[in-house]
């Protein structure tokens, strides 16, 4: 059977993206369907707009808190219109930079939703006008529409701002209720109080980042709380009315807290209900569609990659997934994804990194008496003439049978940085006799890993 492409991607997110190029560049004819911006979340409004907003708050409160080191300015003003116009400046310059690439491999890029006719044909159609754009035909189709921010069902919901939002604001509010002690909440948490907007931070649990290190979740805790965001634990969300231009949310304590605006921030779910999927019956898991080791859902036909399957949701997680798909099926190159060790990062500030086993989960799977722990907390050199002086930790976890480390944690400047070096490490397989052996960094916050003992 003829059929229009070897290969249609729906979804030109980071691991639709890397599908539809690495065929493409192996020859194979390749189409890709988006109904947004070509991006995906992670460029569009997650990662890059996120890191951005991470910088300026992270210049901000250098600014303010410089004075110990001599630099002292009349007056810090921040004009949020000017960051986000900037952002979305340079959001629209990546998009076009991923749609050039396309065009420069002969991906056909089609703009509107894709919808399954069958399991070789995919409608283009226009989301408002629900007219059929186009039809296309291909052997083999990859889904990769990532996620969406999942809504709490209250009263009010609609009033509230998911993570989307904040990247289409015109303007930072002054007061903000932050529901949820994830990732997207601790980072704007962290970003929006650094940039002087007043944030509450409202946590069903008893602590933040849960399935983290304790000791990671601590340590922001104590931060957030030193840098003045109002963090309520125990408490959950029941509804938002309108007051005044403001909002006003009730607790289910009966609290009732006035803000200018809530970001809920509660969680993601994968974007498949606009596919149609149901026509094939596809098995799921949980909210999440199977896959087999090689991205196949239940039917042979169809593929999915990225925040849709039950895998770490990130960005390059689903990158790697999308090359691994084209090289196995248009190059013939037989791999897999490896999601061991994967190192991951909170862009609070500073930052929280981590690779590896948690200490809980190191003494859950090992037994506590085969596992040591060695960890050191310091404030950093770079506080030292600062009034804010957060300390920095750093955590190694050790399997004490074969002396292997198995998690290596921190939270400190420049973590994400130092994590992702160490992650090779730890797939290496690497000893704390290896940490130990290697020569330090002097001064440095990380040369603390290779001259912790006890
Ligand atoms: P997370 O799963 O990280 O956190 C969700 C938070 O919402 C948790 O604190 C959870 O509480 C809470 N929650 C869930 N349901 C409810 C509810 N009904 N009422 C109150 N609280 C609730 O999700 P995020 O939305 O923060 O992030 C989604 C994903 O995006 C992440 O898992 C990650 O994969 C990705 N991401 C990665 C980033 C990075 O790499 N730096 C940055 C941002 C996002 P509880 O813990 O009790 O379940």
């Amino acid at each position: 059977m003829e059929f229009d492409f070897d290969l249609i991607v729906v979804g030109a997110g980071s691991g639709g993206l890397a599908a539809a190029k690495r065929a493409a560049s192996y020859g194979a004819k390749v189409a890709i369907i988006e109904v947004n911006k070509i991006g995906g979340t992670c460029v569009i409004r997650g990662c890059v707009p996120k890191k951005l907003m991470v910088y300026a708050a992270k210049n901000r409160i250098n600014m303010v808190s410089s004075e110990g080191y001599g630099l002292k300015s009349k007056e810090i003003t921040f004009k949020s219109k000017i960051l986000l116009s900037n952002i979305r400046e340079e959001v629209s310059r990546l998009s076009d930079l991923h749609s050039n690439s396309l065009k420069k491999l002969n991906v056909k890029v089609f703009e509107g939703l894709g919808i399954f006719l069958n399991q070789n044909t995919i409608q283009v159609v226009c989301p408002k006008t629900k007219n059929i754009l186009r039809e296309i035909s291909s052997k083999k189709i990859l889904i990769s529409v990532g996620g969406k921010p999942k809504q709490l069902n209250i009263p009010g919901k609609d009033l509230a701002w998911s993570s989307d939002d904040i990247f289409e604001l015109k303007d930072f509010p002054k007061t903000l209720l932050i529901v949820g002690g994830g990732y997207i909440a601790c980072e704007f948490a962290s970003i929006f109080k650094n940039l002087g907007t007043e944030v509450t931070q409202l946590i069903r649990g008893k602590n933040l980042l849960n399935g983290f290190d304790k000791d990671l979740s601590e340590c922001l805790e104590k931060t957030m709380i030193s840098l003045g965001i109002d963090l309520k634990f125990q408490n959950q969300l029941k509804s938002i009315k309108k007051m005044n231009g403001n909002l006003e949310s009730t607790l289910e304590s009966g609290t009732k807290l006035l803000t200018n605006n809530v970001l809920i921030a509660t969680g993601r779910e994968p974007a498949l209900k606009r596919l149609n999927l149901d026509i094939f019956n596809l098995k799921m898991d949980g909210m999440y569609l199977k896959v087999n080791e090689l991205n196949q859902t239940t039917n042979s036909n169809i593929f999915a990659i990225g925040d849709i399957i039950k895998k770490p949701n990130l960005t390059p997680v689903a990158i790697e997934q999308g090359r691994v798909f084209a090289d196995n099926f248009f190059a013939d190159k037989k791999r897999k994804v490896n999601y061991e060790n994967i190192p991951k990062a909170i862009f609070t500030i500073p930052e929280i990194s981590t690779v590896g086993l948690s200490e809980e989960d190191a003494k859950g799977i090992y037994k506590e008496e085969n596992i040591k722990v060695f960890k050191c907390s310091f404030t950093p050199m770079s506080n030292t003439f600062k009034k804010n002086k957060y300390k920095c930790m750093l955590k190694l976890v050790v399997n004490k049978k074969n002396d292997k480390v198995l998690g290596c944690h921190m939270f400190g400047e420049a973590a994400s940085e130092i994590i992702q070096m160490v992650s090779v490490s730890l797939n290496a397989g690497i000893t704390k006799k290896e940490f130990d052996i290697t020569m330090a960094l002097h001064p440095t916050i990380s040369e603390e890993f290779v001259t912790m003992y006890g």
